[in-house]
């Protein structure tokens, strides 16, 4: 059953209970039809609510028909609100709590509305590179007036019931806390022999100069949209109901809507809010898996990671207490935070009166007896695995049993540092990126005995925390900087062979890409590439890179913080600034290899850089480090400022086909230090076959 009836007072009530949302899949919308028509054929019935049951009226569409032959199956959502705006009885929307998308549509085709306050009102299609496709983009201006039907449209964001009141859309707003059903009953006995019946699609857009208007709008959504089509489009199924007569909006707005399913923007879009669904589940460990309550956290470290990782416990009311070896460097983590919040402040992001509030929530200890009792310890200490086995050996002697003990290791081995330990069971990764209060991404490391409940425990806490969590398996650099460290190799080779790191960084950026691998590195540090390659390369002295890295290092040029890096920095500025230096400094170096410097495109530069990233993702996928390819976008997404637009390098790579991609490597690995492109047989495998890393 997924809407239920019943008969109160000479009104039908059909109630949406399809939990947990009461998405409007086909099983819903088929027993609202059924409702709709037993009502209509009933002599005892007057008029009919429609309601929904539990957390909302609904959400919508139901995500799980997404891309599925249900949602297009009769009834479909256009034939469910057709039934109920050309019932011959009167029907009242009952509304509250949330309301969106195909809810909000079907609550328009509603002769009368009631509603509670709070109630989330949204049309949110957009985000997901969509209109509203059942008529949501014809109705709205009608009941709320163009300016505000766009904004709301265009944005996807939600506004409360309360904040709409006085507009058409709602014919009753309820007093809080009343009940909705016997308050919508009572309205509906009110108005039940009222004709005609009011519908919405028979009132005006409502603007002094709709022309106007619209001209302004398409201009300025077309610039905030950039590559993402969705929100022009929105633009002009608006001005439909604007232009044209109802119906003929009706098929305008279904086209829009038929068009942008098959554009790869919104298609990634549309990828990346399930792929972020899919990270947080495990195969092996069951949703009811259970989790350890994390009620008080510590930190080991009060350093650039430390300090910014404390503050996301703080942000989430989780008291944590930072540990360090000195009181200068605990002094230094905790007037960062300080530093960081008043800026928060500043920036209007967070009341002034919330500071203190906010601060008292970390404190500092050079007593490890003080975090004892924390349920989870996150580590953050140098990266060095000496330093790392003293900390995880005392944490072992000192924390609780059942505390989680953490690592924010980048690169080193999660099972040795569990290792150390007595109970690997409760040792996991926990790598959060830089700056850690800020970056989307946390790569949650499992190793070879982390417990499932420690690993249930982590992905709940990244919700928590705000974070999109992606599990990764225990590699060197994990899925994301795994990959990065190939990426990074393939811009060093194009310096050595004629490019500079102006031109990587444009074509990059281009692309789509938040920053340029140059300017990344500047931004991150050079000294930690530098002394990541003169570890490997004392394992694998075969090991080829680009010498213009170290090059730099050796000049002292680490980047921001030194004020020169693959560019110059004037004080207090972060702007990038090509140098001369830099430049005569890689010709050199070309000169020194008997290299003769060529013109390389743009075009070479985003497929070297970006099939590298491919490359290994695919063989990421297929060591079984990453679970799916769609966490491998995610961490892409969240983490590295990968174009949302193109959903990822996987996702990027199905687009382009992976033949393509294929034969591009193939190529590449012809050229100058070919030997670094080894094509992954799982690109290979699925090439052949025909497929996608997405199937
Ligand atoms: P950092 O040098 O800024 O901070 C390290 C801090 O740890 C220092 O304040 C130091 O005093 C403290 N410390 C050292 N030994 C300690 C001990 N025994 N007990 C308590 N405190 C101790 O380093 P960071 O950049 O914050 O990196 C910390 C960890 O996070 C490393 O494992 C690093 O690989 C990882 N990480 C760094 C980044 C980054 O971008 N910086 C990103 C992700 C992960």
């Amino acid at each position: 059953m997924s809407a239920d009836y019943h008969v109160q007072d000479g009104v039908a009530v059909i109630t949406l209970n399809n939990p947990p949302v009461n998405g409007l899949g086909l099983a819903t919308r088929t027993a609202a039809v059924d409702g709709l028509r037993r009502a209509a054929a009933d002599p005892a019935v007057r008029a009919i609510v429609v309601t929904g049951a539990g957390k909302a009226f609904s959400g919508g569409a139901d995500i799980r028909e997404f891309n599925s032959p249900k949602a297009l199956t009769e009834p479909t959502l256009h034939t469910l609100i057709r039934t109920v705006e050309d019932s011959p009885k009167p029907v009242v929307a009952a509304i509250h709590t949330v309301c969106m998308g195909g809810g909000l549509e079907l609550a328009l085709g509603a002769h009368y509305r009631v509603a509670l306050p709070g109630a989330q009102v949204a049309l949110p299609e957009v985000k997901l590179g969509l209109l509203p496709g059942a008529g949501g983009t014809q109705r709205l201006p009608r009941v709320l007036g163009l300016e505000k039907a766009l904004d709301m449209i265009v944005s996807g964001t939600p506004a409360k019931s309360e904040s709409l009141a006085g507009t058409l859309l709602f014919d009753a707003l309820l007093p809080a806390g009343s009940e909705l059903v016997a308050g919508a009953v009572d309205f509906a006995n009110e108005i039940a022999e009222r004709r005609p019946l009011p519908k919405v699609r028979d009132l005006a857009v409502e603007h002094a100069d709709a022309h106007a208007f619209l001209a302004a709008a398409r201009a300025k959504v077309k610039a905030a949209a950039g590559p993402f089509p969705a929100p022009p489009a929105c633009v002009e199924a608006v001005a439909a109901a604007v232009d044209k007569p109802f119906e003929e909006g009706l098929l305008f707005e279904r086209d829009l809507f038929l068009q942008l399913t098959t554009t790869t923007e919104s298609k990634a879009l549309r990828h990346a809010f399930f792929a972020e669904r899919a990270a947080s589940k495990v195969a092996d460990v069951p949703a009811d898996t259970p989790v350890r309550p994390v009620a008080r956290a510590a930190v080991v470290g009060a350093g650039t990671m430390g300090s910014g990782i404390a503050m996301n416990f703080a942000n989430a009311g989780i008291p944590v207490t930072i540990l360090e070896t000195s009181q200068d460097a605990l002094d230094k983590g905790l007037g960062a935070i300080r530093r960081n919040y008043e800026a928060t402040v500043k920036k209007g992001k967070l009341a002034p009166e919330q500071l203190e509030g906010r601060l008292a929530f970390v404190q500092g200890t050079l007593d490890i007896a003080d975090i004892a009792q924390a349920d989870i310890v996150v580590e953050a200490v140098f990266e060095d695995l000496a330093v790392k086995e003293d900390v995880f050996r005392r944490l072992d002697a000192a924390m609780k049993p059942g505390a989680i003990l953490a690592s924010n290791t980048s690169t080193l081995d999660l099972d040795r540092i569990a290792g150390f330990t007595a109970r690997p069971q409760d040792v996991i990764g926990l790598h959060f990126f830089s700056p850690a209060n800020v970056m989307k991404l946390l790569e949650i490391v499992r190793g070879a005995a982390t417990g499932k409940d420690v690993l249930a425990t982590a992905l709940a806490l990244a919700k928590t925390l705000r974070k999109t969590g992606v599990v990764s398996g225990v590699c060197d650099g994990f899925i994301g900087n795994r990959m990065i460290e190939q990426y990074l190799r393939q811009a060093g080779f194009l310096l050595d062979e004629g490019a500079l790191p102006a031109q990587v960084d444009r074509a990059m950026e281009r692309f789509g890409f938040a920053m340029g691998p140059f300017r990344m590195a500047d931004l991150a540090g050079n000294d930690i590439g530098w002394a990541i390659r003169k570890r490997k390369r004392a394992q694998d002295p075969g090991l080829q890179y680009s010498q213009t890295a170290d090059l730099l290092c050796e000049r002292g040029r680490f980047g921001q913080k030194t004020g020169a890096g693959w560019y110059d920095y004037a004080a207090g500025d972060r702007a990038p600034h090509p140098s001369v230096a830099v430049e005569e400094m890689i010709v050199r170096h070309s000169a020194d290899l008997g290299i003769a410097r060529r013109a390389i495109d743009d075009a070479e530069i985003v497929e070297r850089l970006v099939y590298a990233l491919v490359n290994e993702g695919a063989k990421i996928l297929e060591d079984g480090i990453a679970q799916r390819a769609s966490d491998i976008d995610m961490v892409y997404l969240a983490g590295y400022g990968f174009p949302l637009f193109r959903g990822g390098p996987m996702f990027y790579a199905d687009t382009v086909g992976l033949p393509a991609v294929l034969a591009a490597i193939e190529r590449f690995a012809g050229g100058y230090r070919g030997d670094a492109w080894v094509p992954a047989p799982l690109l290979v495998r699925l090439a052949g076959e025909g497929r996608g890393f997405g199937g």
